[in-house]
């Protein structure tokens, strides 16, 4: 198993090498020859996470300090900050952890692995903010990275994911069989678009509630780097899902895309129930109902990019989420930090 996953033999001429390469189940070209590139996508993704870089530590928090300390913030607004924290705290991990632990070694293609090794070191940043976040104000973090075992709606949502990264932490599997494969994609999907692409959301959009009321501004400026990030990670998962479909047309099967729809339902009603976990009375004008049409929303707009019918037709609750994140990329949005990175290339010592 091991040799099929990392093949030594090499080909001479360059344009054989860039044919021959796959994104998993390669045995033709060594993982290690990075170019000449087949999938230029996997690259410019690489290249678009590099140049947004940021750092958590970077964003005053002074403010936000201010109105957690003082009495303007409701015993529900607090519950909806805390719940959200305790999501992401851990979520973050369960990504980071999913593709160094389960997906990297059966990705056999260059230009996906550096892509994933970029995206495995955002992750560390992310989980980092929340550490950041949590001592800036003084929370117990014990309690805010326990929530994942201990508040049962953020339970439901994990223990969704870690079923997947166990199953393909057997010793024995391998993705060079059908039903291997099947899994890996059924991995694939679980995390960049149940994870990442509509777990993430609600949340998402519930603390940038408190940013467009410029409350918790902190916060909020971290939630959309984050936003940021996740864009590109939603991308990456998009395009080699879609790029392994069209590898393995086999794997797609009927009764495939119907067990990706009914993963991707499930995942929804978990959704659903962790807003109205973190929203029992409603708060800033939200309420769990507007969030099963938000959920209900984003999951068809996931579903149609992986190629799979809509099944929900709900309209968008939050039209000012679809303009935060569109204004990401118009690349105005940060632009004067991405610039400073560009910029602050050069080494200095002292
Ligand atoms: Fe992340
Ligand atoms: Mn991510």
């Amino acid at each position: 198993m091991v040799t099929s996953q990392i093949p030594t033999v090499v080909l001479a001429n360059p344009s054989v090498v860039a044919d021959q390469k796959r994104l998993i189940n390669c045995e033709a070209v060594d993982v290690n020859q990075l170019m000449p590139l087949k999938y230029h996508w996997a690259w410019e993704h690489y290249l678009n996470g590099c140049a947004n870089h940021w750092m958590p530590t970077e964003v005053p928090m002074a403010a936000d300090i201010a109105l957690w300390k003082g009495d303007r913030l409701t015993p529900d607004e607090r519950l909806v900050i805390l719940r959200n924290l305790g999501f992401f705290a851990t979520a973050e991990s369960l990504v980071a952890n999913n593709i160094t632990l389960a997906l990297f070694r059966f990705v056999t293609n260059a230009e996906c692995r550096q892509y994933l090794l970029r995206q495995a070191f955002e992750e560390a940043i992310h989980t980092h903010t929340f550490h950041y976040v949590v001592e800036s104000l003084g929370l117990d973090e014990g309690e805010v990275f326990g929530m994942y075992r201990e508040i049962p709606a953020i339970a439901a949502k994990d223990e969704f994911e870690m079923r997947l990264t166990a199953e393909m932490l057997h010793p024995d599997f391998t993705t060079a069989t059908t039903a291997g494969a099947q899994r890996f994609l059924e991995n694939l999907i679980g995390y960049y678009v149940v994870m990442e692409g509509i777990f993430f959301y609600a949340g998402f959009a519930m603390m940038l509630s408190f940013h467009r009321q410029n409350r918790m501004t902190g916060i909020g400026e971290q939630f959309q780097y984050i936003l940021r990030d996740e864009t590109v990670h939603l991308n990456f998962g998009v395009d080699l899902i879609n790029g392994i479909k069209a590898e393995q047309p086999e794997l797609w099967t009927p009764a495939f895309r119907d067990r990706v729809v009914a993963m991707i339902r499930e995942a929804v009603e978990l959704e659903i129930a962790y807003a109205r976990d973190c929203l029992p009375h409603g708060v800033l004008g939200l309420n769990a109902d507007l969030f099963r049409a938000y959920v209900e929303y984003v999951a068809d707009r996931r579903l149609e990019r992986i190629g799979l019918p809509r099944q929900y037709g709900s309209r968008n609750p939050f039209p000012w989420m679809s303009e935060t994140i569109d204004l990401g990329k118009e690349k105005n949005f940060f632009e004067s930090r991405v610039t400073e990175y560009r910029r602050g290339s050069s080494l200095t010592w002292d």
